[in-house]
């Protein structure tokens, strides 16, 4: 059902999902209006692995070569017992050089790829930026929706869209405005991240950019950014237990503590940013209510241990770019019933089964059931085969397989 003149499909939120969608419409020539609360791009510092699997779809919207030069390029990652101090386990991305052009992550900020995306896009009139606008509600009706936000002098408006995208994060208001549940739970404890720029590899804190550290009473993520440029910022992320008080683990004897307890050192850390974040395991039933489309954390949120979420939003809006606009170009539309269905295995199979483990395996407390779950990774890590299908997991090449699967 091609768009009639004038009409173009409303994507809100403009992080880096609400971004790949509009990119990947616009390059199949769809007019897209964005919406976004905050009155301009987040300067956001959650997510910085992208993942092989994500950065050939990037590379397929023409972005790639901006993410390279800005980013760093870590094949591998290592899995260490915080409590032995042992490596347990190094995969390296390398193993997959025949069959990916990226056989590595790169960690690049989420806020830079979103200024990558609107730098490329460039000024153009089939992409119309809203910022300062808040969605508030959404009407549907049998062929559109009536999408009603608060503009940026605080008055209500509406615009009729034949199809809204909710790209708009974990408390989407598209999403509940569709009435779609978000089924899954919210773990007790919260997650600290602490950016410093002591430099942990020279320390001889760790031997490459990417580690996860397991250990029963406080495990730890080590990885490093470019920040805003080198030498670069570590990101250290910690539990932080549900009694703890936000202000007792945000003050600065609560993060140099913390930090301190796992990586002692003579001095001060100086500190870039903190950030303390709630943590679920949660997808929506379905992706697609008759006019309403969701993607990214609108969609599913799971922990950040392997570096996940962000890149299965990527996986969702390069999808639907593809999907909607064969709808729109005169395909049925039972096709983006198959995008909900495909996404949601993608989910459930890929991203939340291997976050949850990798959860696990951070913080089992039971000793024989840790000490399985490390004897494991490290025997997969030591046979080629069961390393190939361990980085294909985490690299989510395996979810896109099982999303393909479905018809
Ligand atoms: C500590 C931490 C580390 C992480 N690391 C990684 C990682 O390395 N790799 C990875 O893949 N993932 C990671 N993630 C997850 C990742 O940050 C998210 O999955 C990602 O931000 C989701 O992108 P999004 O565009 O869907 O939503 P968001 O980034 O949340 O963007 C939503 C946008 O919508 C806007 N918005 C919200 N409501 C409205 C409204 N009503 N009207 C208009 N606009 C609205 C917001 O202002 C925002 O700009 C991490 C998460 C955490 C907490």
């Amino acid at each position: 059902m091609a768009l009639k003149s004038g009409e173009r499909v409303v994507v809100v939120g403009c992080g880096p999902v609400g971004m790949v969608l509009t990119l990947a419409l616009y390059r199949k020539g769809i007019p897209v209006t964005l919406l976004e609360r905050a009155d301009g791009p987040i300067e956001d510092q959650r997510a910085a692995a992208i993942q092989p699997s994500s950065l050939e779809m990037l590379a397929e919207l023409g972005v790639t070569d901006e993410i390279h030069e800005r980013g760093l390029i870590s094949p591998t990652f290592h899995y260490r017992d915080r409590v032995s101090g042992e490596l347990v386990a190094e995969f390296d991305f390398s193993m997959l050089a025949d069959m990916t052009a990226f056989p590595y992550v790169i960690q690049y900020e989420q806020f830079k790829l979103v200024e990558t995306i609107i730098a490329e896009i460039g000024d153009t009139p089939d992409v119309e930026y809203r910022f300062s606008s808040e969605v508030t509600g959404i009407e549907q009706h049998a062929d559109g929706a009536t999408v009603s936000f608060k503009n940026q002098d605080g008055e209500t408006e509406t615009l009729r869209t034949p199809w809204v995208v909710g790209c708009d994060g974990f408390s989407s208001v598209v999403r509940q405005a569709a009435e779609i549940d978000f089924v899954g739970f919210t773990y007790p404890e919260k997650f600290v991240k602490i950016g410093s720029d002591f430099d942990f590899q020279e320390a001889g804190m760790a031997m490459c950019i990417r580690n996860f550290f397991s250990d029963p009473g406080e495990w730890c993520n080590l990885f490093k950014v470019n920040g805003y440029g080198p030498p670069g910022i570590w990101r250290t992320v910690f539990p932080v237990p549900a009694d703890e008080p936000d202000e007792v683990c945000l003050s600065p004897e609560g993060i140099q503590g913390r930090l301190q307890k796992f990586f002692p050192k003579e001095g001060d850390y100086n500190i870039i940013y903190t950030g303390l974040y709630h943590v679920h395991q949660r997808v929506v039933e379905t992706f697609h209510k008759g006019r309403i489309l969701v993607a990214g954390d609108a969609a599913h949120v799971n922990n950040p241990i392997g570096g996940l979420g962000m890149n299965g939003g990527i996986h969702d809006a390069v999808a639907l770019g593809d999907k909607l606009s064969r709808v729109i170009d005169g395909a049925p539309e039972d096709l983006l019933g198959l995008y909900s269905r495909q996404r949601h295995k993608a989910q459930m199979d890929g991203v939340q089964a291997t976050s949850i483990a990798n959860k696990k395996l951070m913080d089992s407390k039971d000793p024989a059931m840790r000490q399985e779950q490390l004897d494991a990774v490290r025997a997969s890590s030591e046979d080629p085969v069961k390393a190939r299908a361990y980085c294909l997991n985490a690299s989510l090449f395996k979810s896109l397989d099982q999303a393909n699967a479905v018809t």
